[in-house]
């Protein structure tokens, strides 16, 4: 029997292939994807060639690490091992062992896929769970500032995304970069307090990176955005990277490429500086 508990779980746990610490949002958003058109009161099933290739691929450009190619076909096939996720047409494939079929197959054969129909039948009837889900897979891959992106680019009804933060965390970085952001020196106040100024991870928490000054930068909520976004990088002096794709008027030259080059303003004491490791994983996974 299918129950929305057990859905949640099965979702919870589904098998991400994890080399090291690279990030694989593959399934992620490809049950995103889903689960928006289910939204939308699309039928169960999703035909891979017209539906999912091109659709995945655009999103794994925009929110998945750089990488030399994408491979929507591979979560699409492999969600049928995590207990919820039926294929059709499969069978044409050629497949041997675990080896999933070449890509072209799956367009050649028609190979349609969606949640079974037990699950389906869960989701077409409330919004309300497939929000929770959405919410779900969100708050597990990707850091608050990307999660109400995807959820408003695709429609999600989500209450409020969670802010789960560390106030202390928060406290620490602000002071050790003096308040100010450390890219572009951001330090407005409203009396005391400083606004839209916030405590960013470099690596994320979603994989591993730890609550601690080393792992955090004092950034305006522009500059913070685009960090996680992976428009701005860090080199390894502290320089600032600004991706190639960045683009827009005067104000983005300003809050950009002005700053392209130059090194960030640093803490007092060398111990805070941010750490090389987590800086390099925000290099290679984050940045585009
Ligand atoms: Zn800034």
């Amino acid at each position: 029997m299918a129950s929305s508990n057990i859905l949640e779980q099965a979702i919870a746990d589904i098998t991400i292939w994890r080399k090291g610490e690279q990030r694989a949002p593959h399934k992620p958003l490809l049950l995103l994807y889903v689960l928006a058109n289910y939204q939308q009161g699309h039928a169960r099933l999703f035909d891979y060639s017209t539906e999912v290739r091109d659709q995945l691929h655009s999103l794994l450009e925009r929110f998945g690490p750089q990488r030399a190619q994408y491979r929507p076909d591979m979560p699409f096939w492999r969600l049928k091992g995590d207990g919820f996720w039926e294929l059709e047409n499969d069978e044409f494939c050629s497949t041997s062992g675990n080896r999933q079929p070449p890509a072209g197959e799956l367009v050649k054969q028609r190979v349609a896929g969606g949640f079974d129909e037990e699950n389906y039948a869960l989701l077409i009837k409330s919004s309300k769970l497939i929000g929770s889900l959405a919410q779900q897979i969100l708050e597990t891959h990707f850091p608050e500032s990307i999660q109400e992106e995807i959820a408003d680019e695709m429609g999600f009804d989500i209450q409020q995304i969670r802010k789960v933060r560390d106030p202390l965390f928060r406290q620490q970085v602000l002071r050790a970069y003096n308040y100010e952001c450390a890219i572009c020196g951001f330090n407005m106040r409203h009396d005391h307090s400083p606004v839209a100024l916030e405590a960013a991870h470099i690596k994320w928490k979603q994989y591993g990176g730890p609550c601690e000054i080393p792992n955090g930068l004092a950034l305006c909520a522009i500059h913070h955005k685009a960090f996680d976004r992976g428009s701005i990088g860090l080199d390894e002096n502290m320089r600032v990277l600004i991706s190639e794709a960045v683009n827009g008027g005067g104000i983005v030259a300003r809050l950009f490429r002005d700053f392209a080059g130059k090194q960030i303003s640093l803490p007092m004491m060398k111990g805070n500086y941010p750490n090389e490791t987590f800086l390099e994983w925000h290099r290679r996974e984050v940045f585009l």
